[in-house]
């Protein structure tokens, strides 16, 4: 396995061509650019609990990508509200990063899932969050349940194109009436011969505006909540789909989010992931993946956010003394350092045994709710030693602060977390 991993990373460094560096630098990249790699990063050593030097070659040559072809055009992209999927998407294809744990027949590498969380930690150092968030809907959040269940035809249709940058995808989950309570969505795909006709809409769509095809949640029958849903391969571009708009956020800013609706709309009842009526239980399994990525990708900017706020303070002074060196910031620096490799151990941990075939939804879901909140923890606290720089959008910790705040809401928010834990621990009342 390490043999046949390492072929294919080097294979995927060998595909990887640098294109020449475009954009521009602002303040917050001349203030930090210095020290890009954290002083505190311990994971580069050959003992690491679940990285092999093939995770390690991996990453590098994602790093390579992002500096080259991603940070140069954040800024831009922030300011424009979108980045574009589909020629970042097509060069990340054509990396092998997009399918890192997809099967090699439909254009992935075949390895396990901890090369999917170390491509996630690596595209932590994207210099924003909704580049990243868009990356993983791509490979972790609208696929999982194709690669999983997905007939061969449909596979070759939507995640093969997927995987090799040529579609973009979407995952159409959480509707205006119903977010956090994903079995009372009201979609609906009523059969018709050997077609499915849907109507209904749904709300806060990443990737919405650009995608190709939606990884589609929708009841297919009147059954009861959790085994009437099916997932549906929806292409964008069939008649009756419409994108009512692109909403506008506080944060995730160069990541397109989109409220879409469904009048009509006939799909191919081929078209249905797996069996009918398994959709829920599918998409609780994809959430496993969703959440576990999203705490990886999360950690990696905490430390440089971490870092960032070191470089800083270590050259502003006040008081005739540089901002580090009171007490209450180096020890709170320290604090929250202790907090990150408390959930890195945590993700890893699960990871392992994720990749064992074990059921880690209580420890994603940990994890989910800690990296929201020791996010929004860190933002603040971090944003806060920058003075009034921290209140810049020139800096990353501001965009951080903005961005991060998702976490403990989207994919599930950190009350649902917490639900899905007492339930592990049964002492959710019945
Ligand atoms: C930028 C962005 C991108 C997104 N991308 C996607 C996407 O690509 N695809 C997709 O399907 N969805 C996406 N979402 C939707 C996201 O998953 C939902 O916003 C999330 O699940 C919460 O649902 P809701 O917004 O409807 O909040 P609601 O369900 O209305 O919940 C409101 C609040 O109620 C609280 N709450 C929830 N449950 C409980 C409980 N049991 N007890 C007490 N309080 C509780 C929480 O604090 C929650 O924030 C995205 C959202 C955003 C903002």
């Amino acid at each position: 396995m390490a043999v046949r991993a390492a072929g294919q990373i080097a294979g995927i460094c060998h595909l990887y061509r640098s294109s020449s560096l475009g954009g521009f630098r602002t303040l917050s990249q001349n203030v930090s650019s210095s020290k890009h790699t954290p002083s505190n990063a311990p994971e580069t050593t050959v003992d690491h609990l679940i990285y092999t030097p093939e995770h390690f070659a991996l990453k590098e040559s994602i790093k390579k990508i992002i500096e080259q072809e991603i940070n140069p055009h954040v800024d831009q992209w922030e300011a424009e509200g979108k980045f574009p999927a589909h020629k970042i998407f097509k060069i990340l294809g054509n990396a092998g990063i997009l399918g890192v744990n997809k099967p090699v027949e439909y254009g992935g590498l075949g390895l396990d899932f901890s090369y999917s969380v170390a491509v996630s930690e690596e595209l932590g150092t994207i210099r924003c969050g909704g580049i990243p968030m868009a990356i993983g809907v791509q490979t972790d959040m609208a696929t999982p349940a194709l690669a999983r269940f997905g007939s061969h035809e449909l596979k070759t249709e939507f995640l093969l194109p997927s995987i090799l940058g040529d579609k973009v995808a979407c995952l159409g989950v959480s509707e205006v009436g119903a977010g956090s309570d994903v079995s009372s969505i009201m979609t609906k795909a009523v059969r018709k011969g050997d077609e499915y006709v849907i109507n209904g809409g749904k709300m806060w769509t990443t990737n919405g505006t650009q995608a190709d095809w939606m990884c589609l949640l929708a009841n297919t029958s009147d059954g009861p909540p959790h085994r009437n849903k099916s997932l549906i391969c929806l292409p964008m571009d069939l008649p009756g789909v419409h994108i009512a708009r692109q909403i506008d956020k506080m944060g995730m800013r160069s990541s397109d989010t989109a409220e879409v609706f469904f009048d009509d709309v006939r799909v191919p009842s081929k078209n249905v992931i797996g069996l009918e009526g398994m959709g829920f239980t599918y998409q609780m399994l994809q959430f496993q993946e969703e959440r576990l990525w999203a705490v990886a990708n999360t950690l990696t900017t905490m430390d440089i956010v971490i870092q960032e706020t070191i470089d800083y303070t270590r050259q502003r002074k006040i008081f005739k003394m540089p901002v580090l060196h009171h007490q209450t910031v180096h020890f709170r620096l320290a604090e929250l350092q202790t907090e990150v490799e408390l959930l890195r151990s945590l993700l890893h941990r699960a990871t392992a045994l994720f990749i064992k075939g074990n059921d880690v939804t209580k420890l994603a879901s940990m994890a989910k709710l800690k990296a929201g909140r020791l996010a929004r923890e860190l933002g603040d606290s971090c944003l806060q030693y920058w003075g009034g720089m921290g209140f810049t959008n020139d800096v990353l910790v501001s965009r951080f602060y903005r961005d991060s705040r998702l976490i403990s809401i989207g994919g599930g928010a950190d009350e649902v977390m917490l639900g899905i834990i007492c339930k592990y621990m049964d002492t959710l009342p019945k």
